[in-house]
């Protein structure tokens, strides 16, 4: 067995961080199922708490967050593999098929030391797994468990019925029941990016519009559940090449007074956006 070296974590050196805090807020009734019966005796339960409070997982968030920019990737101009290279025609180590494909070329360039490694990396890896991560690279971006900040205090719970497959009529006597929880909660999340490339900042700054102008996360999408949009977004970060800047990261207690704040979420982002769309006009006029 090939000796492969572990993922590479942020090029090693913290250079600069970008935090976005924000607050989800569901439009409608939504679930993330626990995989189990419900407290409620239900059928299909949802993600609780000790306290039977509902569970807004990070890594649902950040899934959600991938195919949104999955989506809007090719209108940045960026490469997207979908996880799967044969679909895409986009060659990518997150794809395990391909990956088993170039692992020995991957370790030999890896013996190269650190630079021929991490370019290797760089030329297998679409732009979207560059910022959410593939097997030779950890993400840049962190999203955190959802803070519930406000909910009914009360899970609801739904029936459902088995519908045949090929007559979309409800099969007798087949029923279940599902837990939801309801409509207008509201979750603060934090979103942590370290050492973004431009083309990480464009390709997030443009999945904030999208979840501010509304989104769905959760199962049953097709019924209508799990509609939220994002709000109140503020932006900070932290340029260690700034002395201003790391001075008060190095001392400061709070993350308010540690982090620098960006300015207007939507000013600072459009700004990525155009300065994304504004370098692939001039690499095509290169090209021409
Ligand atoms: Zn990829």
């Amino acid at each position: 067995m090939a000796n492969i070296p572990p993922p590479v974590v942020n090029d090693f050196r913290l250079r600069q961080r970008i935090r976005i805090v924000g607050t989800i807020v569901f439009e409608t009734a939504w679930r993330i199922g626990s995989g189990r019966e419900g407290e409620t005796m239900s059928d299909l339960g949802v993600v609780l708490d000790p306290h039977g409070q509902p569970v807004l997982p990070g890594s649902s968030l950040k899934g959600k967050l991938r195919s949104t920019c999955e989506t809007l990737a090719h209108a940045l101009g960026l490469s997207t593999c979908l996880l799967n290279v044969e679909a895409s025609g986009v060659k990518c180590v997150s794809d395990v098929d391909y990956y088993k494909r170039v692992k020995d070329d991957y370790r030999r360039q890896s013996e190269g030391g650190i630079e021929s490694r991490l370019d290797w990396i760089d030329r297998h890896t679409c732009d979207v797994c560059k910022l959410f991560g593939s097997p030779v690279q950890a993400s840049r971006l962190r999203i955190s468990e959802g803070r519930l900040h406000a909910w009914a205090n009360v899970v609801q719970v739904r029936d459902g019925v088995v519908l045949d497959r090929d007559s979309h009529t409800a099969v007798d006597g087949l029923k279940y029941d599902y837990e939801v929880v309801p409509a207008g909660s509201e979750f603060c999340v934090t979103l942590d990016l370290d050492n973004p490339s431009d083309s990480d900042l464009a390709l997030l700054g443009a999945g904030l519009f999208e979840w501010v102008a509304g989104s769905s996360v959760g199962g049953f999408s097709s019924r209508g559940l799990g509609r939220f949009h994002l709000q109140d977004v503020r932006i900070a970060g932290v340029d260690f090449e700034d002395p201003d800047q790391r001075i008060r990261y190095l001392t400061k207690l709070t993350p308010e007074e540690r982090l620098s704040d960006l300015g207007d979420w939507q000013t600072y982002f459009t700004a990525k956006i155009n300065g994304r769309l504004n370098s692939q006009t001039a690499d095509t006029a290169e090209e021409a």
